[in-house]
């Protein structure tokens, strides 16, 4: 007999759930579905992300529901849009032996009409993110009357984000008689104050001690120098060519930053912050759940929600600023049972932050070391060794080839071919690491240098702003289909400026470097005050020392033709010559914003924000999913 149904869960949703893959309840759903089946008590739950939470509220409410009624009998409140659509297609996937279960998901930065539509439909569970819900509320279109159950998952985050005012509101229009059930992966003062405020006698579970981190999870710091650090992060992602990684950073433009430098040099990676419109948050979320990224660097509250098995390393750029984010990032990893690595890159003056990590989660770090190039060139060669060993050859298509492959080879033994295979890959890693320094201070090494090495500040690595110009940052740039034609006419447009004025544009891709004159540059960042870009303000700041983030990246053995990421993610197949944001961009157009729809148009004059006022979300939800049809070109 299946566990599950000896927990009480009835047999299609068994079926179910069995075929999700689900033998054995994890240990959260094995505590908490019989409690939360009684159907009589309020619940905490102080659990990580990854460990089956879903589940364990999910198919209780999947057995206590009345599904012939089409009322909204359950409401889930959840942190992020990501995660809303998850339980919802979660909770729809346990459900899909049953009939008339109807599960809505109700989050913001999409269009209101369809979910509008969707709740008039009639449903019984309501998964959501609690600005929208209110305002679905205070637009009167739903009725809570009868809701029996309110989930609060991932509680600490809703917190964290601010939504205390909102869950209140939301939840005063929900019978007192119902059940609440809290889960949240940490259980700072704020949480229990919720717990206290909303339930009543709640039963507890805690799935390893309080605050604790996944028992999946191995905890690692390294420490560099900080000028070293993007070259370190660089060598420990080299030395784990499989790896599968978020990467956490603190600003939005760090983020950016590494994110760009890591394209540059020819990874399958990208960026997601807050920056980013809803869709092309989607888009680079799609394309990391399906493996076509390899590193996703990402901010902590762009990251909230995330809900990607398989993550084999979590790396912090940057340490977070709150204890507790730490214990959020690394539980985006190690989940459904599965191991993971949570690595912390640091100087030698941030050893006192993972103490107080360790303290916190009460687990250990392991003091790393920076593999040395030799190291890599090593891990990367038999990495590439097991490839070829593994990988699947098209019998039918290679076979008219093997002639004349054959023949090129006819007067090489087997030990010369095999070395040659191995050198095409080798030689590139050789020549790039040949030279390549230790990178590791020990933890009293006070970061003292000999001084053979520029800074990264130093001017041979900034890019030189022409003379009687200054250097200016904005939030857009390639991704958002500018030219550099384009955003010419998009900096004179806006400031009323001279296109005479504005010097080097440097386009990249989530941003542009570009020069103004001097006497131009307070008319610059005024013009663009207030301005937005499909629903994203644009944001102007002095380039100032931001460019030194980047890294060796110069003469990087990425760079030439196919590198070796090749075969691991198809990444590489984007790239093309012209870096992976040239394809990217060109799947985008494939993607009918331009190509499909017959001229599509583009809009690059930017909007007085003032112009939006009134327009209700829905009005800019539409606009960006909305398509080429709203867009105008400028001339
Ligand atoms: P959650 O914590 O609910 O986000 O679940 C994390 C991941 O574990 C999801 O991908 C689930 O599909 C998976 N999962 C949940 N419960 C089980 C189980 N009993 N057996 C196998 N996988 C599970």
């Amino acid at each position: 007999m299946n566990p599950f149904s000896t927990l009480g869960i009835r047999h299609d949703i068994v079926n179910a759930i069995t075929e999700l893959g689900f033998e054995n309840p994890t240990p959260i759903q094995e505590q908490a579905i019989p409690v939360l089946l009684s159907g009589s008590n309020d619940f905490v739950g102080l659990a990580q992300t990854g460990t089956g939470k879903t589940a364990s509220f999910g198919l209780p409410l999947l057995e206590l529901l009345d599904f012939e009624e089409n009322y909204p009998q359950a409401l889930i409140l959840c942190p992020t849009r990501e995660l809303c659509l998850q339980i919802a297609s979660d909770i729809k996937n346990y459900a899909k032996n049953m009939k008339n279960v109807n599960v809505v998901a109700v989050y913001g930065g999409a269009n209101i009409s369809d979910q509008l539509r969707q709740i008039k439909r009639g449903v019984q569970i309501v998964v959501a993110t609690p600005g929208r819900m209110l305002d679905i509320i205070n637009r009167k279109a739903i009725d809570f009357s009868q809701v029996q159950y309110v989930v609060l998952d991932e509680a600490d985050e809703m917190l964290n984000m601010g939504f205390q005012e909102d869950i209140d509101s939301i939840l005063s229009t929900t019978p007192d008689d119902k059940k609440t059930w809290l889960f949240s992966a940490t259980m700072p003062s704020e949480v229990r104050r919720i717990a206290k405020k909303y339930m009543t006698d709640p039963f507890e579970l805690t799935m390893g001690t309080k605050n604790t981190g996944n028992v999946n999870i191995e905890h690692e710091y390294y420490i560099v120098k900080a000028r070293d650090k993007y070259a370190a992060f660089k060598r420990i992602v080299d030395f784990n060519p499989e790896i599968f990684g978020i990467v956490f950073c603190r600003t939005k433009i760090e983020t950016q930053e590494i994110a760009e430098s890591l394209m540059k040099d020819g990874y399958n990676a990208d960026a997601l912050h807050g920056d980013l419109s809803q869709q092309q948050r989607d888009k680079v979320m799609k394309r990391y759940r399906d493996r076509s990224l390899q590193l996703l660097i990402a901010t902590d509250v762009a990251a909230r929600g995330i809900d990607v098995n398989d993550v084999t390393h979590v790396i912090n750029y940057s340490l977070p600023d709150e204890i507790e984010n730490y214990t959020h990032r690394s539980g985006r990893t190690g989940r459904a049972g599965k191991t993971g690595i949570s690595i912390a890159i640091i100087n030698s003056k941030e050893l006192g932050k993972i103490r107080h990590i360790e303290r916190t989660i009460g687990k250990q770090f392991t003091k790393a070391e920076i593999p040395s190039g030799f190291d890599v060139c090593e891990k990367q060669l038999f990495a590439m060794i097991h490839k070829v060993h593994n990988v699947e050859v098209n019998e039918e298509q290679i076979e008219q080839y093997i002639p004349r492959i054959m023949d090129e080879f006819k007067d090489m033994d087997k030990e010369t071919i095999i070395k040659r295979f191995a050198s095409l890959e080798f030689n590139r890693f050789l020549e790039y690491y040949s030279k390549s320094p230790d990178l590791n201070i020990s933890g009293d090494d006070r970061g003292f240098e000999r001084g053979d090495r520029p800074e990264r500040g130093d001017r041979a690595f900034r890019s030189s702003t022409s003379p009687g110009y200054t250097r200016l940052f904005m939030n857009l740039g390639s991704v958002d289909d500018f030219t550099r034609g384009d955003m010419l006419g998009f900096i004179c447009n806006n400031t009323k400026i001279s296109g005479k004025s504005v010097g080097k544009i440097d386009l990249k891709g989530v941003f542009t470097f570009f020069e103004v004159e001097e006497s131009a540059v307070n008319q610059v960042i005024e013009g663009f005050k207030s301005v937005d870009f499909q629903g994203r303000d644009v944001r102007i700041e002095l380039a100032g020392d931001r460019e030194g983030g980047g890294g060796d990246r110069g003469g990087s053995y990425r760079g030439g033709g196919g590198g070796y990421r090749g075969g691991s993610g198809g990444g590489r197949r984007e790239g093309g010559g012209g870096g992976y944001r040239g394809g990217s961009g060109g799947g985008r157009r494939e993607g009918g914003r331009e190509g499909g729809s017959g001229g599509g148009f583009r809009d690059f004059s930017g909007k007085r924000r003032e112009d939006r006022a009134g327009s209700a979300n829905a009005g800019s939800g539409g606009r960006r999913e909305g398509g080429s049809g709203e867009r105008r070109r400028r001339n």
